[in-house]
């Protein structure tokens, strides 16, 4: 492919970057502790029932139902208390007809009892329970009410969040079996950046894609590892990447990737073997975007502007991550008005436009002044995609927010 090869759609480069990941990584078990945000690797079943018995829903009193019908007016007659049952006690007895026994929040229902009257319903003395408000019963979760030994409650390719921690936890999955992280390197090209900590001369600006890169790579659940600014020259890209491809599953470059006279990654690329699938998507920004594969490794030269770094990343190579991990991006996508309208003058291009919602659920974009802008970005709650031959959307019209 030459520099004027020709640019596809944005769709098209997304398929293409899933169809090529032919690899998974390979699976690890890990401490439910550190199972946060990782992917997992096999079907989890359920040990035990949930609930494992009859379990009272109330504090209350455990007794039958056929009694509460032949209750008075005055909760007479009462019942007769036979035990004290708290949770994580057995019950030692049934029980029976005019009886009933103490049950607390968790605690196993005793045998005979089909109901528990709830204590605010009730008043206790000298042994002898009366039942003052007869609604509410029966108070009781069913034994495997919610899971029975032996069903799936999480499926391989799960990420893992508090919910499923829970799940895990519940069903007694500890350590877990997780996909391994993919390690994703990062690079900078630029002879003009510093590192954040450095005053920039005259004719320097800081690196901040490396940063804000690897924090994304985070965020995907992945492992970051940076590896430095490379200069502009074609001996220094080539040493880093190769020192990349040592460690990485992953390589992602930012800069030197557009038509300037020092835009050398595309060609370091190709003398390193790489397979170069496309060099140009119609996304704006990030139009000099450039992916490749050698073998089971992965490349991505994303152009410098920090707006298409962070936007790129988000809509292309986290898809790969997630796919790298058996899983699927699965991103919240809302419903919203827009507020105002979005005009173009030209639209060969998908355009990605960052927008804040407000309190009313609207959704208003947020201005930026090209792709350096990166703290427009701040601002975003998410992006919404103008597609191509799309020159304009009127306000209130009703647009799809993908959550970032
Ligand atoms: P390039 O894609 O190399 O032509 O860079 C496009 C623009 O992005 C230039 O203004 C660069 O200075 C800027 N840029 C490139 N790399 C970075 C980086 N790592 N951090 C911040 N800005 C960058
Ligand atoms: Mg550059």
């Amino acid at each position: 492919m030459s520099k004027m090869s020709n640019m596809i759609k944005f769709d098209e480069a997304l398929e293409i970057v899933l169809s090529s990941a032919i690899r998974r990584m390979s699976g690890e078990d890990i401490s439910l502790t550190q199972a946060n945000g990782r992917i997992l690797d096999k079907d989890i079943a359920s040990d035990m029932d949930i609930p494992p018995f009859d379990k009272s829903a109330m504090d209350g009193y455990a007794c039958r139902a056929l009694d509460l019908d032949a209750l008075d007016d005055t909760g007479g007659p009462p019942l007769k208390l036979i035990e004290t049952i708290p949770a994580g006690y057995k019950p030692q007895k049934a029980v029976g007809r005019g009886e009933c026994s103490k049950i607390m929040t968790g605690a196993m229902v005793p045998e005979g009892a089909d109901c528990v009257v709830i204590v605010e319903h009730t008043q206790e003395e000298n042994g002898l329970v009366r039942v003052i408000k007869k609604e509410g019963p029966p108070n009781i979760s069913p034994q495997a009410e919610d899971l029975r030994a032996g069903d799936i409650v999480l499926h391989r390719g799960t990420r893992i969040t508090p919910a499923e921690i829970a799940v895990l936890a519940s069903v007694g999955c500890d350590p877990v079996p997780v996909v391994r992280r993919p390690v994703v390197g990062v690079l900078a090209t630029g002879s003009e950046l510093v590192e954040p900590f450095r005053k920039p001369n005259s004719v320097q600006i800081r690196n901040s894609n490396s940063y804000q890169l690897c924090a994304q790579v985070e965020r995907a659940g992945c492992l970051p590892r940076y590896f430095g600014i490379a200069e502009d020259t074609p001996e220094s890209i080539d040493r880093m990447l190769k020192e990349a491809l040592q460690e990485a599953d992953v390589i992602l470059l930012s800069g030197g990737v557009s038509m300037g006279d020092f835009d050398f990654v595309p060609g370091i690329l190709r003398q390193n073997s790489v397979e170069l699938k496309f060099e140009k998507v119609a996304v704006k920004p990030g139009k000099p975007t450039v992916f490749g594969v050698r073998g089971d490794k992965y490349f991505f030269g994303l152009p410098g502007n920090p707006v298409s770094t962070f936007v790129l990343f988000e809509i292309l190579v986290r898809p790969l991550l997630f796919r790298l991990m058996g899983s699927f991006d699965r991103r919240i996508r809302v419903k919203a008005k827009l507020k105002g309208a979005l005009k173009r003058k030209k639209f060969d291009r998908m355009d990605i436009v960052p927008v804040h919602l407000d309190a009313d659920g609207l959704a208003e974009r947020i201005e930026y002044h090209g792709s350096a802008h990166i703290n427009a970005y701040v601002k975003a709650d998410g992006i919404i995609a103008l597609a191509i031959g799309v020159g304009e959307i009127k306000a209130g019209t009703e647009v799809i927010v993908i959550l970032i």
